[in-house]
Protein backbone atom coordinates (compact mmCIF):
# COMPACT_ATOMS: atom_id res chain seq x y z
CA UNK A 1 0.00 0.00 0.00
CA UNK A 2 1.39 3.49 -1.12
CA UNK A 3 1.85 5.46 2.07
CA UNK A 4 0.01 9.05 2.52
CA UNK A 5 1.64 12.03 2.45
CA UNK A 6 0.83 13.57 5.99
CA UNK A 7 0.32 16.80 5.77
CA UNK A 8 1.44 18.80 8.61
CA UNK A 9 -0.32 22.18 9.41
CA UNK A 10 0.76 24.99 10.83
CA UNK A 11 -1.47 24.02 14.45
CA UNK A 12 -0.11 20.21 14.10
CA UNK A 13 2.96 21.08 13.64
CA UNK A 14 2.85 23.61 16.86
CA UNK A 15 1.33 20.84 19.21
CA UNK A 16 3.51 18.16 17.87
CA UNK A 17 6.77 20.01 18.51
CA UNK A 18 5.10 21.68 22.12
CA UNK A 19 4.77 17.94 23.17
CA UNK A 20 8.64 17.15 22.11
CA UNK A 21 10.03 20.14 23.42
CA UNK A 22 8.33 19.37 26.52
CA UNK A 23 9.50 16.04 27.00
CA UNK A 24 13.01 17.23 26.00
CA UNK A 25 13.34 19.12 29.53
CA UNK A 26 12.59 22.34 28.33
CA UNK A 27 10.05 24.72 30.26
CA UNK A 28 8.39 27.54 27.79
CA UNK A 29 8.18 24.43 25.27
CA UNK A 30 5.16 26.45 23.71
CA UNK A 31 6.12 29.80 23.36
CA UNK A 32 9.68 28.43 22.16
CA UNK A 33 8.14 26.52 19.49
CA UNK A 34 5.78 29.38 18.36
CA UNK A 35 8.99 31.56 18.07
CA UNK A 36 10.70 29.19 16.19
CA UNK A 37 8.16 28.57 13.71
CA UNK A 38 7.55 32.60 13.19
CA UNK A 39 11.35 32.26 12.25
CA UNK A 40 10.97 29.72 9.94
CA UNK A 41 7.95 31.11 8.22
CA UNK A 42 8.87 34.93 8.16
CA UNK A 43 5.78 35.68 9.74
CA UNK A 44 4.61 36.95 13.45
CA UNK A 45 2.92 34.94 16.59
CA UNK A 46 -0.47 36.56 15.15
CA UNK A 47 0.13 35.26 11.72
CA UNK A 48 0.46 31.67 13.21
CA UNK A 49 -2.77 32.11 14.66
CA UNK A 50 -4.72 33.45 11.73
CA UNK A 51 -2.90 30.48 9.41
CA UNK A 52 -3.45 27.32 11.75
CA UNK A 53 -4.59 24.75 8.79
CA UNK A 54 -2.25 26.16 6.64
CA UNK A 55 -0.24 23.40 5.76
CA UNK A 56 3.70 23.94 5.68
CA UNK A 57 5.59 24.25 2.48
CA UNK A 58 8.47 21.38 2.28
CA UNK A 59 11.43 23.91 2.51
CA UNK A 60 9.62 25.96 5.41
CA UNK A 61 9.29 22.01 7.37
CA UNK A 62 12.78 21.45 6.41
CA UNK A 63 13.83 24.77 7.70
CA UNK A 64 11.50 24.02 11.08
CA UNK A 65 12.41 21.00 11.78
CA UNK A 66 16.56 21.79 11.33
CA UNK A 67 15.78 24.19 14.43
CA UNK A 68 13.99 21.80 16.71
CA UNK A 69 16.67 19.08 16.34
CA UNK A 70 18.91 21.60 17.61
CA UNK A 71 16.79 22.71 20.27
CA UNK A 72 15.96 19.62 21.70
CA UNK A 73 19.87 19.13 21.81
CA UNK A 74 19.14 22.28 24.44
CA UNK A 75 21.41 24.52 22.26
CA UNK A 76 19.68 28.10 23.35
CA UNK A 77 16.94 29.10 21.44
CA UNK A 78 18.80 32.45 20.82
CA UNK A 79 21.35 31.15 19.00
CA UNK A 80 19.24 29.27 16.81
CA UNK A 81 17.26 32.45 16.09
CA UNK A 82 20.18 34.54 15.88
CA UNK A 83 18.66 37.72 18.17
CA UNK A 84 18.23 38.94 21.85
CA UNK A 85 16.48 41.98 22.74
CA UNK A 86 18.40 43.83 25.49
CA UNK A 87 17.68 47.35 27.09
CA UNK A 88 14.66 47.42 24.22
CA UNK A 89 17.19 46.98 21.45
CA UNK A 90 18.66 44.01 19.21
CA UNK A 91 21.54 42.08 19.37
CA UNK A 92 22.74 39.64 16.86
CA UNK A 93 24.16 36.67 18.67
CA UNK A 94 26.09 33.63 18.07
CA UNK A 95 27.77 30.81 19.57
CA UNK A 96 31.19 32.88 20.22
CA UNK A 97 29.19 35.24 22.83
CA UNK A 98 27.33 34.91 25.96
CA UNK A 99 23.73 35.46 25.17
CA UNK A 100 22.68 39.08 26.88
CA UNK A 101 21.13 38.51 29.92
CA UNK A 102 18.31 40.44 31.90
CA UNK A 103 20.25 40.83 35.02
CA UNK A 104 23.11 42.99 33.06
CA UNK A 105 20.60 45.52 32.32
CA UNK A 106 20.75 46.39 36.19
CA UNK A 107 24.48 47.53 35.40
CA UNK A 108 24.03 49.63 32.54
CA UNK A 109 21.06 51.09 34.57
CA UNK A 110 23.11 51.84 37.26
CA UNK A 111 25.82 53.46 35.48
CA UNK A 112 23.37 55.40 33.53
CA UNK A 113 22.34 57.08 36.81
CA UNK A 114 25.48 57.22 38.38
CA UNK A 115 27.34 59.10 35.17
CA UNK A 116 24.93 60.55 33.26
CA UNK A 117 27.76 63.22 32.35
CA UNK A 118 30.22 60.08 31.20
CA UNK A 119 32.65 61.74 28.66
CA UNK A 120 34.98 58.76 28.03
CA UNK A 121 34.25 54.51 28.79
CA UNK A 122 35.52 51.72 28.71
CA UNK A 123 33.70 48.46 28.51
CA UNK A 124 35.75 45.45 29.52
CA UNK A 125 34.56 42.09 28.09
CA UNK A 126 32.02 43.54 24.71
CA UNK A 127 30.96 39.72 24.11
CA UNK A 128 28.22 40.48 22.03
CA UNK A 129 28.32 44.24 23.05
CA UNK A 130 25.60 44.73 24.88
CA UNK A 131 27.05 46.54 27.32
CA UNK A 132 28.82 49.06 25.20
CA UNK A 133 26.06 49.42 22.90
CA UNK A 134 23.46 50.35 25.50
CA UNK A 135 25.76 52.89 26.90
CA UNK A 136 26.51 54.19 23.87
CA UNK A 137 22.33 54.42 23.30
CA UNK A 138 21.99 55.74 26.47
CA UNK A 139 24.89 58.49 26.79
CA UNK A 140 25.69 59.53 23.38
CA UNK A 141 27.50 62.35 24.57
CA UNK A 142 30.32 59.72 25.25
CA UNK A 143 33.13 58.37 24.02
CA UNK A 144 32.86 54.36 24.27
CA UNK A 145 35.81 52.00 23.88
CA UNK A 146 35.41 48.22 24.49
CA UNK A 147 38.00 45.46 24.47
CA UNK A 148 37.43 41.66 24.15
CA UNK A 149 40.34 38.68 23.78
CA UNK A 150 37.68 37.06 21.09
CA UNK A 151 37.53 37.47 17.26
CA UNK A 152 34.33 36.04 17.35
CA UNK A 153 32.93 38.58 19.42
CA UNK A 154 34.50 41.96 18.38
CA UNK A 155 32.67 40.86 15.25
CA UNK A 156 29.37 39.96 16.72
CA UNK A 157 29.83 43.02 19.35
CA UNK A 158 31.16 45.83 15.84
CA UNK A 159 28.18 44.26 14.10
CA UNK A 160 25.46 45.00 16.89
CA UNK A 161 27.25 48.73 17.27
CA UNK A 162 26.60 49.59 13.42
CA UNK A 163 23.06 47.47 13.92
CA UNK A 164 22.13 50.14 16.50
CA UNK A 165 23.20 52.95 14.63
CA UNK A 166 25.95 54.08 17.75
CA UNK A 167 29.64 54.53 17.63
CA UNK A 168 31.90 51.89 19.83
CA UNK A 169 35.39 51.61 19.51
CA UNK A 170 36.02 47.92 20.00
CA UNK A 171 39.85 46.91 20.27
CA UNK A 172 41.61 43.25 21.01
CA UNK A 173 43.11 42.04 23.88
CA UNK A 174 42.97 41.51 27.69
CA UNK A 175 41.42 44.08 30.18
CA UNK A 176 43.89 47.45 30.02
CA UNK A 177 46.31 46.03 27.94
CA UNK A 178 45.08 48.38 24.78
CA UNK A 179 44.48 51.41 26.72
CA UNK A 180 48.14 51.34 28.35
CA UNK A 181 47.66 55.66 29.27
CA UNK A 182 44.33 56.41 28.72
CA UNK A 183 41.92 57.06 31.25
CA UNK A 184 37.90 57.18 31.76
CA UNK A 185 35.70 58.57 33.61
CA UNK A 186 33.40 55.15 33.59
CA UNK A 187 34.84 51.75 33.16
CA UNK A 188 32.52 48.37 33.41
CA UNK A 189 32.48 44.91 33.11
CA UNK A 190 30.18 41.67 33.37
CA UNK A 191 33.23 39.83 33.58
CA UNK A 192 33.24 35.42 33.65
CA UNK A 193 32.30 35.59 37.67
CA UNK A 194 31.21 31.44 37.56
CA UNK A 195 33.21 29.66 39.72
CA UNK A 196 34.62 27.05 37.77
CA UNK A 197 33.49 23.71 39.86
CA UNK A 198 29.84 25.59 39.14
CA UNK A 199 29.80 25.29 35.56
CA UNK A 200 29.42 21.25 35.04
CA UNK A 201 26.31 22.32 37.50
CA UNK A 202 24.69 24.37 34.89
CA UNK A 203 21.84 24.42 32.54
CA UNK A 204 23.00 22.12 29.29
CA UNK A 205 22.06 25.87 27.52
CA UNK A 206 25.06 27.80 29.57
CA UNK A 207 27.14 24.81 30.30
CA UNK A 208 27.13 22.92 26.48
CA UNK A 209 26.96 25.99 24.43
CA UNK A 210 27.69 28.80 25.69
CA UNK A 211 31.75 30.57 25.59
CA UNK A 212 33.28 28.89 28.54
CA UNK A 213 35.72 31.76 28.30
CA UNK A 214 33.05 34.28 29.15
CA UNK A 215 31.57 32.10 32.16
CA UNK A 216 34.65 30.37 34.41
CA UNK A 217 35.69 33.04 36.85
CA UNK A 218 38.72 30.58 38.39
CA UNK A 219 38.57 28.48 41.65
CA UNK A 220 36.35 30.89 43.16
CA UNK A 221 34.62 33.19 40.72
CA UNK A 222 36.85 36.15 41.82
CA UNK A 223 39.81 35.90 39.41
CA UNK A 224 38.97 39.08 37.24
CA UNK A 225 37.53 41.07 40.03
CA UNK A 226 41.21 40.43 41.75
CA UNK A 227 42.97 41.56 38.74
CA UNK A 228 41.06 44.59 37.36
CA UNK A 229 40.37 46.35 40.82
CA UNK A 230 43.69 47.26 41.17
CA UNK A 231 44.61 47.86 37.64
CA UNK A 232 41.57 50.47 36.63
CA UNK A 233 42.92 52.42 39.60
CA UNK A 234 45.68 53.95 37.30
CA UNK A 235 43.00 54.21 34.08
CA UNK A 236 40.36 55.95 36.25
CA UNK A 237 40.10 59.51 36.01
CA UNK A 238 39.85 61.44 39.46
CA UNK A 239 36.08 60.67 40.98
CA UNK A 240 35.45 58.51 38.15
CA UNK A 241 33.56 55.35 38.41
CA UNK A 242 33.83 51.38 38.16
CA UNK A 243 30.72 49.15 38.36
CA UNK A 244 30.94 45.36 37.91
CA UNK A 245 28.14 43.10 37.54
CA UNK A 246 28.90 40.24 40.32
CA UNK A 247 27.20 36.59 41.26
CA UNK A 248 25.22 35.57 43.06
CA UNK A 249 26.39 35.89 46.98
CA UNK A 250 29.76 37.55 45.28
CA UNK A 251 28.85 41.23 46.07
CA UNK A 252 30.61 40.99 49.88
CA UNK A 253 34.04 39.66 48.61
CA UNK A 254 33.98 42.55 45.64
CA UNK A 255 33.67 45.19 48.31
CA UNK A 256 36.08 43.62 50.15
CA UNK A 257 38.21 43.88 47.34
CA UNK A 258 37.93 47.73 46.77
CA UNK A 259 38.52 48.12 49.85
CA UNK A 260 41.56 46.61 50.40
CA UNK A 261 42.86 48.13 46.76
CA UNK A 262 42.84 51.52 48.81
CA UNK A 263 41.68 54.06 46.34
CA UNK A 264 38.07 53.58 45.83
CA UNK A 265 35.68 55.32 48.18
CA UNK A 266 31.76 55.69 47.49
CA UNK A 267 30.73 51.59 47.46
CA UNK A 268 27.78 50.54 47.09
CA UNK A 269 25.77 47.53 45.44
CA UNK A 270 22.93 47.61 43.61
CA UNK A 271 20.24 44.93 43.53
CA UNK A 272 18.25 43.33 40.28
CA UNK A 273 14.82 43.11 39.80
CA UNK A 274 15.14 39.54 41.27
CA UNK A 275 16.52 41.33 44.54
CA UNK A 276 20.24 40.04 44.42
CA UNK A 277 23.04 42.05 44.71
CA UNK A 278 23.67 42.35 41.41
CA UNK A 279 26.47 45.46 40.60
CA UNK A 280 29.58 46.39 43.34
CA UNK A 281 30.89 49.34 42.45
CA UNK A 282 33.31 52.58 43.66
CA UNK A 283 34.56 55.70 43.12
CA UNK A 284 38.11 56.73 42.13
CA UNK A 285 39.44 58.63 45.07
CA UNK A 286 40.99 61.84 44.05
CA UNK A 287 44.72 61.00 42.83
CA UNK A 288 46.54 63.78 46.33
CA UNK A 289 44.13 61.68 49.08
CA UNK A 290 46.90 58.69 47.57
CA UNK A 291 50.11 60.03 48.08
CA UNK A 292 48.95 62.22 51.40
CA UNK A 293 46.12 59.80 53.06
N1 LIG B 1 25.02 35.57 34.34
C1 LIG B 1 25.61 34.49 33.63
C2 LIG B 1 24.97 33.20 34.07
O1 LIG B 1 24.24 33.18 35.02
C3 LIG B 1 27.11 34.46 33.85
C4 LIG B 1 27.74 35.63 33.28
C5 LIG B 1 29.14 35.82 33.76
O2 LIG B 1 29.86 34.91 34.15
N2 LIG B 1 29.49 37.04 33.74
O3 LIG B 1 25.17 32.17 33.46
Amino acid sequence: MKKQQETWSVLKVLNWTRDYLAEKGIVNARLETEWMLCAALTMDRVGLYVNYDKPLAPEELSLFREMVARRARREPLQYILGSQEFMGLDFDVSPSVLIPRHDTETLVEEAVRRCPGAKRILDIGAGSGCIAVALAAGLPQAEVFSVDTSDGALEIAQRNAERNGVRVTYLKGSMFEPFRNMTFDLIVSNPPYIPTGDIAGLEPEVRDFEPREALDGGTDGLDFYRSMIPAASSHLDPFGWILFEVGIYQAPDVLRLFEGAGCYDSLFTTLDTGGIERVVGARKIQEKDLSNP
